[in-house]
């Protein structure tokens, strides 16, 4: 028996997939959902600010603008292996917002990273159990790829 929580962040971000058979491997973008889904027991200390919840959801939204929205929002993803689009965006300078990645960045991929990105930053001061279990990335209203311990 556990309890679950959700709490998303959205950006704007670019990318492609270079190898995609149809439109995808165009230069594009989404607006991109980034839900963190985090498990475990609720605090049941008595009087404090969390009791009964498993963690406050501001904390969580906290770290996913920081860690993800700061970095991905009206940026573009590139995997470092296509080269023609890291071509493409070297000629943008040293300004522009570009994540270069280790990986294509397909929904599923990205559903990944964003786990491991976010997973160490969760944390409780109550001692309750508490866990990133899943990250789920809405790539379109009806496209959604999740990562899952
Ligand atoms: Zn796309």
């Amino acid at each position: 028996m556990s309890t679950s929580i959700r709490r998303w962040v959205e950006t704007d971000t670019g990318h492609r997939v270079p190898n995609h058979r149809s439109k995808c491997r165009n230069l594009h973008g989404h607006r991109y959902r980034w839900e963190a889904e985090l498990e475990g027991e609720v605090v049941t200390r008595e009087g404090v600010s969390e009791e009964g919840m498993l963690i406050d959801f501001g904390d969580v939204s906290e770290i996913l603008e920081e860690q993800i929205h700061d970095v991905v929002d009206h940026a573009f993803i590139v995997y470092e292996g296509d080269a023609e689009a890291m071509q493409a965006l070297s000629v943008m300078g040293d300004d522009h917002k570009t994540l270069v990645v280790p990986f294509v960045p397909t929904a599923e991929n990205l559903a990944k990273w964003a786990f491991s990105v976010v997973e160490s930053h969760i944390t409780t001061a109550y001692g309750n159990d508490l866990r990133l279990v899943a990250f789920h990335v809405r790539e379109t209203p009806k496209s959604c790829a999740s990562w899952r311990l």
